[in-house]
């Protein structure tokens, strides 16, 4: 297909049909980061709020920087994947620090900067500063994949390489900004993973995957199942109408925030088992067990977590003991409600003791 006509009828495909969305009506490259990092493996419905919140509470990137890493994983609660928030406020910082508040203007530049990728730079550039570098995410492999009817690996490098070639060559020098929203909207409005609407598509009669009927088996995605199953004993340590959380280690998921005391295992045991595994009987031998959870299942990325909940009530005098021994902290639940939770732990929250 030639490359103006691609260009051309996609952008004008692209100024019909697409969505109002309020990072659209800016230049602003913190701004245009700040909504890139929001949607990331996000829907835009989903995330339409918090990047309002966000650009309400932090309108500035020294604003963000300046926060507490608490307030902000605090604002992200609900989203996913916290690294997000927390590499997004390192990043934050290194601007305004290290570039005096200003954001790089050019994708080589950009890409320097921690926290950073070719497709955040890539948009960042050609979003707030117009310069001709094609973005590639899910939906512009699907597109092209399709289009062109390639049907190498797109999780492949080889495949990495050929498609972000493509989109290059593919890209003009006037609107770029436009081309790649535009076939990144086309792909999520019109060229849809399931249930493509061909009918509809300005390019139907140059497209290979529907010449070939081929739109369900293209883009090809080697298929890797590196799902983890995780079993989570949770004490719920209830002592003076407080109840005991921990902020969770950097080195796992949903580090940085809090949770109740976790005990993890290959399997679930009965508490009984599980206090003798952990050497815990004896600090937990005056402890009344008011309740016994069934198994909540947590669906994340890579891994599928089980969790059980076990609500102990433990006399003031044992709780301080108990906290220095275990390294946990006892609030009050107005304190508990303004501490950043994972999902899991909010919803039991609410259903229990909210
Ligand atoms: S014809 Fe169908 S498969 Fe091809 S680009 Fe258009 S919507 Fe996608």
């Amino acid at each position: 297909m030639n490359k103006h006509f691609f260009a051309s009828k996609l952008i004008e495909w692209y100024l019909r049909h697409k969505r109002d969305l309020p990072w659209r009506h800016t230049r602003n490259p913190y701004l245009i980061w700040l909504s890139e990092i929001i949607l990331q493996q996000t829907r835009v419905k989903q995330g339409m709020p918090y990047y309002l919140a966000f650009a309400e509470k932090f309108p500035t990137v020294q604003d963000l920087a300046q926060a507490d890493e608490r307030e902000v994983l605090r604002l992200w609660q609900g989203l996913g994947y916290y690294a997000r928030a927390r590499n997004m406020h390192k990043t934050a910082k290194i601007v305004h620090e290290q570039h005096q508040g200003t954001f790089p203007e050019t994708y080589s530049n950009l890409l320097t900067l921690k926290g950073i990728g070719p497709y955040t730079a890539a948009a960042i550039a050609s979003f707030a500063f117009q310069e001709q570098v094609a973005v590639l995410d899910g939906n512009v492999f699907r597109v092209l994949s399709r289009l062109f009817g390639i049907d190498t690996d797109i999780s492949s490098n080889e495949g990495k390489k050929q498609f972000t070639k493509l989109a290059n060559e593919l890209i003009p020098a006037e609107n770029p900004d436009l081309f790649n929203q535009g076939i990144m909207e086309f792909g999520a409005l019109l060229c849809t993973p399931v249930s493509p609407q061909c009918m509809f598509c300005p390019f139907n009669n140059e497209c290979i995957a529907n010449l070939t009927g081929r739109q369900e088996v293209l883009p090809v995605k080697a298929k890797k199942n590196n799902s983890k199953e995780r079993y989570f004993h949770y004490l719920i340590l209830k002592s003076d109408d407080k109840l005991a959380m921990k902020e969770r280690n950097m080195k796992d998921i949903w580090s940085g925030l809090y949770d109740f005391y976790l005990l993890e295992e290959k399997e679930f045991y009965s508490l009984e088992t599980l206090l003798l595994k952990h050497d815990l009987t004896e600090l937990f031998g005056e402890a009344t067990l008011e309740k016994e959870s069934l198994t909540y299942t947590h669906i994340l990325t890579h891994q599928k977590v089980y969790a059980r909940f076990w609500h102990l009530a433990i006399s003031s005098e044992k709780s301080s003991e108990i906290a220095s021994r275990l390294g946990i902290s006892f609030y009050s639940l107005d304190e508990i409600q303004d501490l950043p939770k994972p999902v899991l732990i909010n919803k039991y929250l609410h259903e229990y003791f909210f």
